[in-house]
């Protein structure tokens, strides 16, 4: 529109936001030359500080401003004629930078993939489109087969490539030649035209035949029927997709994304990243051909390539991890967050959103439905579904009616080898080994990670020293015989006997991978045994590996920690045992109940999948534990009902949100005196702001040295997000540190290590 043109000309000033860890914008003037060409949401070149070129934002415009004209810095360079963040993600962008305290442009950052905020060359290629409706392809393909095969396999490939693709990407996977192409072109069944693309336009973890979707359950129908419900009603709403593992929740999710796609919306899944397989993405894909990707593994030129495929409106479906909860689709319909609970969808590093609560707001924004999956809800999510902020859907009944296997609880405290040595694998689960061996079936022995931190615990009756205050465990200083508490800072010497049994046999030790790989080939001296222990990334491929060779029958005993429970799908695995259910139990963590719960409820799920059945062994230390017991059960709601009461009386959340600040930096006595200073302002503060607001702390953090810097963290207990926000503004000028001591803020925390 012309007038709208010569507004935008008249506005001389451009607000920026950088990507910088600063509280506001800045003003820069537009040069004569650009006017009316910087966009709102079009990235701009800067000068800032000594600094001749920084890449900013343009988030808004001006027609003048307070400074005179002469004192503004001015634009450099305006990267986008169309802006790149669409005003929907500004929005979304000043709700997580006022909410997890962040800068507009660190939010803004965060909203890109890096290969799209630094676009550098393109290329066009040839790109062929059918030209016979996607629904008659296979009926022409049948028909030219005979004169030519080779014409065929490309209108096939075209079609499963969703209508178009470049014609050398074409050509290639269907090793076809030109020739063939041009008749087809002659014939006006393709056409071919110049593009700019990156490079392949269809991943080859895409490429595959549509799979037929199932008959829904009755159960599943309902599920189904509730969303789509709220889909055709077009306004924001939560639904809580409750249901066991294999009860058909990706499913009913499947057919409500169909509908999306059906009335021209779009449909956002979000997994965690180690789910984000190929074969989970194929699931996808053969549904829905034109899916989009977005994980860590493509390149950045595929994943500029994705990005610019997704805004052009060209993917009906983009499957990713966190961070595609950013995707940028022009018409957002439904937003699917498969296995909510997991802590992957938090970021750990600045802006440190939750992907769930990010995704709820852009919903709200887009007026989308929003559904979160999970066999084991998080207590959040379950209590918002409980109290109808969310409607709660549930699958009782796994599919075919396959039954979960049977979970038997083995109590350690009995388990002694001879010479008054604790055994690490009880007499029950060797004899289940051996049964399993024997039949030429494998077993898969699972460690709970262990604690880092040295706890309490006492062998004979499974008692484990807690903060009376907190609830949390106790941890232990060897240096100053100290057990102590890694929120509040209570302290008490490190007792010699059991205070429950008042029995000697206080012990901080566990078994590790290896310790339980020797009791094996002890025990099994002739089979072969695969050990998997760290999960860091560089060790990701030698562990596919060790889980290829292990499902390929190469090995009849898999060691693991929690890693491969989720790989778990070997239908030969009879015998499961989980050697250590209790260790994370100790974790110095309010939320340690609720992750022994969801990593037993997923091993115990996972497993006796195959036609021989399968069995759980969970050894345990507390086999009185409201959690372990509930996971053994296949119960939910057991350890909701148990774990929802203790967080209400301790005020932890879902009954309470929580900011942490941690304060961190080499010199201890430093990082000490300023998180008390610290503690001290805000517990000055916080009545003015709420008096429900509780100031936990300083204690130091249960990794109290991560990389050579000490660390002490506070914890900031507030009633609700109204609270959080309050208190955040009111103690914005505290966060800052002397030198040497960097504050870090992490509002809604997930871990607290
Ligand atoms: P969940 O997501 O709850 O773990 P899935 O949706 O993956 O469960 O379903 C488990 C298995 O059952 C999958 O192999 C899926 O293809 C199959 N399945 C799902 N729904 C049906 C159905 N209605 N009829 C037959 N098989 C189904
Ligand atoms: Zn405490």
């Amino acid at each position: 529109m012309p007038s709208q043109q010569a507004d935008q000309s008249e506005k001389r000033i451009a607000i920026v936001a950088l990507n910088l860890a600063v509280d506001k914008t800045f003003d820069y003037l537009i040069p004569e030359t650009l006017r009316g060409r910087v966009p709102v949401g079009g990235r701009v070149y800067v000068p800032f500080g000594n600094r001749p070129r920084v890449l900013g934002y343009c988030v808004e415009l001006k027609a003048g401003c307070r400074v005179p004209d002469a004192r503004l810095k001015s634009i450099q360079k305006s990267l986008d004629e169309e802006p790149l963040v669409s005003p929907l993600m500004l929005r979304l962008a000043r709700w997580m930078a006022a909410y997890y305290r962040c800068s507009l442009g660190e939010a803004l950052h965060a909203t890109l993939p890096a290969a799209v905020r630094w676009a550098g060359g393109r290329r066009r290629l040839q790109h062929a489109f059918l030209e016979v409706p996607l629904e008659k392809v296979g009926q022409v393909a049948d028909d030219i087969f005979d004169r030519s095969p080779a014409q065929s396999k490309i209108l096939r490939a075209l079609a499963a490539a969703g209508g178009s693709a470049p014609l050398a990407h074409i050509l290639k996977s269907t090793r076809t030649s030109r020739a063939s192409a041009r008749v087809l072109l002659r014939e006006k069944l393709i056409r071919v035209e110049k593009r700019f693309v990156e490079s392949e336009y269809l991943l080859d973890e895409l490429r595959r035949e549509p799979r037929p979707p199932h008959t829904l359950t009755s159960e599943q129908q309902d599920a189904y029927r509730s969303v789509t419900a709220r889909l055709k009603a077009g306004h924001f709403d939560v639904l809580l997709l409750h249901g066991i593992t294999s009860s058909g929740k990706t499913e009913v999710y499947l057919r409500c994304i169909a509908d999306v796609v059906k009335s021209g919306k779009q449909a956002i899944v979000l997994v965690p990243e180690i789910s984000l397989t190929p074969q989970s993405i194929r699931h996808l894909g053969s549904r829905f051909p034109r899916t989009a990707v977005l994980h860590s593994r493509l390149t950045q030129a595929e994943r500029r390539q994705q990005w610019k495929i997704i805004r052009r409106g060209e993917a009906d479906v983009v499957i990713g991890a966190r961070s595609a909860v950013f995707a940028p689709v022009p018409k957002l319909g439904l937003l699917v967050i498969d296995e909510e609970h997991e802590n992957s969808f938090k970021q750990d590093s600045v802006p440190r959103y939750h992907a769930r609560d990010v995704g709820i707001m852009r919903a709200k924004y887009d007026d989308a439905i929003v559904v979160l999956s999970s066999a084991t809800p998080s207590l959040e999510s379950y209590r918002n579904a409980r109290l109808g902020k969310y409607t709660l859907l549930t699958l009782r009944h796994r599919i075919g009616r396959r039954r979960l296997p049977p979970v038997e609880i083995v109590d350690m405290r009995g388990e002694w080898a001879g010479g008054g040595r604790q055994r690490v694998i009880s007499r029950r689960l060797e004899a289940c080994m051996r049964r399993s061996l024997g039949a030429g079936q494998q077993a898969l022995l699972f460690l709970n990670r262990r604690g880092f931190s040295p706890f309490l615990h006492c062998i004979r009756c499974g008692f484990a020293l807690k903060c009376p205050r907190c609830d949390i465990t106790l941890t232990y200083h060897r240096d100053i015989n100290v057990a102590r508490c890694h929120y509040c800072g209570y302290q008490r010497r490190a007792p010699t006997v059991c205070p429950e049994c008042g029995r000697e046999g206080i012990s901080y030790s566990g078994a590790g991978t290896e310790r339980v790989e020797r009791a094996v080939q002890e025990m099994f001296p002739d089979q072969a045994v695969i050990r998997m222990d760290s999960d860091s990334t560089t060790a990701r491929r030698a562990h596919a590996e060790k889980l290829g060779a292990f499902g390929a029958g190469e090995a009849r005993v898999l060691i693991g920690t929690q890693m491969v429970a989720k790989g778990l799908d070997f239908p030969n695995v009879t015998t499961v045992g989980v050697i250590n259910a209790d260790v994370a139990l100790h974790l110095p963590d309010f939320r340690c109940r609720e992750r022994t719960f969801q990593l037993l409820a997923q091993v115990a799920g996972r497993t006796g999948r195959g036609p021989a059945g399968g069995r759980v062994i969970v050894q345990t230390f507390m086999p009185d534990d409201p959690s372990i017991r509930a996971a053994a059960g296949h119960d939910y709601q057991a350890f909701a009902e148990y774990e929802l009461p203790l967080r209400r009386e301790l005020g932890y959340p879902p009954y309470s949100r929580l900011v942490r600040i941690i304060c961190r930096g080499r010199k201890p006595e430093r990082v000490a005196r300023f998180a008390a200073e610290l503690g001290a302002a805000c517990r000055r503060l916080c009545p003015e702001i709420d008096e429900r607001i509780r100031v936990l702390g300083p204690a130091p953090a249960p990794r109290a040295q991560l990389r050579g810097r000490h660390r002490r963290h506070l914890l900031i207990k507030c009633p609700d997000a109204r609270a959080v926000r309050e208190f955040m503004e009111g103690a914005k000028g505290l966060m800052k540190g002397p030198s040497g001591v960097k504050v870090v803020v992490d509002v809604d925390p997930i871990s607290m290590l």
